[in-house]
């Protein structure tokens, strides 16, 4: 192959600059997403590092150190690259692996590269350095990942797995075949080849970052469109939009769906009592408990003030009343701690489900509203069913 390695190694090392830069910029504007700073720092140790590989030319002892030193900023562009994959996953960044590679790379260039002077072995040995971080980056991408961002962890794992790959074939290579005759720029195909596909990879996993962020604004952005700031349930329009799709589901399916209003007791005198911060806090406590007690399956949701709905698709009115009911004993038996004092909250709940109604959203939640408000009359702390009202 008709490739210049010096050539291959000016244009990376220019490329990770900017990318260097692009991933400061993208860096800015993240909100509390961690990892994308490490991963420009990344890029710039990477580009450091290459450049300086660029004035080693034969092993005459003082371009040896250009190597070593150029060994170790990439051993560390690689270390970061893992230790901004761990807090981007919100895990705690592991800076004890950086340190480590960099002392490996230290160790093995100084030996091999300046105190025992031997080319392949100084070769083979960062190969496999190389190859043991990649793989590190490679299986924090690809195990145990959650499904929206899915794709793009996927897309950045395996562009690790083909430099471990690449770079456990270089290794071998120069050990089986290449002892004594090797150098960075001597003229043979291993070392175009495998620095340009190194290179080429090494792009798609900047560009794998940079679909991961992208993946990560945009569910975010996802979920602050859908769900309620203060309780974390989701909101009247998300919704709307869930009773729109499971009214298909259901029409096509003929399963039932349920509907329960849950409205707290007596709340605006909790607020002028006790003031709005604690009014907050029975909310959020309020949905704590709801979004422990629904299947993954049921949408949960702030109607509005403080009043709750629960959408259940393939339950009926019967069941409904059963988890409310208990709903209603949980709330009724816990306390909140307000200053010295502790409150209990009570709720009333209505619920009612498309046998009777039909599927129509606004049907059903009328329904299940004029269950809540007979619960109200009724004397408040109680379930009320929307049939058992005729
Ligand atoms: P009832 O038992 O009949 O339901 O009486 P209630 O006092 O619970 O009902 P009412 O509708 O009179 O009062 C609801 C109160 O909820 C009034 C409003 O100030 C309060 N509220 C609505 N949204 C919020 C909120 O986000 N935070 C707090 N702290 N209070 C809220
Ligand atoms: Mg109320
Ligand atoms: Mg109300």
């Amino acid at each position: 192959m008709d490739l210049d390695t010096r050539t291959i190694m000016v244009m990376f090392s220019m490329l990770t600059f900017m990318f260097f830069g692009l991933l400061e910029l993208a860096g800015l504007h993240v909100g509390s997403i961690r990892g994308v700073r490490q991963w420009a720092v990344a890029n710039l140790c990477i580009s450091l590092g290459l450049s300086l590989a660029y004035f080693y030319t034969s092993p005459t002892p003082g371009h040896n150190w250009a190597i070593v030193l150029g060994a170790m900023l990439i051993a560390a562009g690689i270390g970061l690259q893992f230790t901004g994959i761990q807090a981007f996953k919100e895990e705690r960044s592991d800076w004890r692996i950086v340190l480590l590679v960099v002392c490996v790379a230290l160790f093995q260039n100084l030996w091999f590269g300046v105190l025992h002077p031997d080319i392949s072995a100084r070769a083979i040995a960062n190969s496999f350095l190389f190859c043991v971080i990649y793989a590190a980056c490679a299986r924090a991408l690809l195990i145990n990942i959650e499904p929206p961002l899915r794709t793009a962890y996927w897309f950045t794992g395996v562009s690790f797995v083909v430099l471990v790959v690449v770079m456990l074939v270089r290794g071998v290579v120069i050990w089986r075949s290449l002892p004594e005759s090797y150098g960075i720029y001597v003229n043979t195909p291993l070392n175009p080849l495998s620095f340009f596909i190194a290179c080429m990879i090494q792009l798609c996993v900047t560009f794998g970052f940079l679909l991961m962020l992208n993946y990560r604004l945009i569910t975010d952005l996802q979920n602050i469109a859908s769900r309620d700031a203060l309780t974390g349930a989701l909101n009247r329009r998300c919704l709307e939009e869930e009773a729109t799709r499971l009214k298909a589901r259901c029409t096509r399916t003929g399963e039932i769906l349920a509907v329960m209003m849950i409205d707290i007791d007596h709340f605006k005198s909790i607020n002028d009592r006790y003031g709005h911060p604690v009014g907050d806090n029975v909310l959020r406590c309020l949905a704590d408990i709801a979004h422990t007690s629904v299947r993954t399956d049921d949408y949960f949701a702030r109607y509005g003030g403080e009043e709750f709905c629960i959408l259940l698709p393939s339950t009926t009115e019967r069941e409904a009343w059963e988890l409310a009911e208990r709903l209603r004993q949980t709330y009724a038996q816990s306390t909140l701690n307000a200053g010295e004092e502790s409150i209990n909250i009570t709720v009333s709940i209505g619920v009612a489900d498309s046998t009777s109604i039909g599927l129509e959203f606004t049907s059903l939640v009328a329904a299940a509203d004029q269950a809540l408000y007979r619960a109200k009359q009724e004397g408040r702390n109680r379930v009320v069913s929307y049939t058992s009202m005729s």
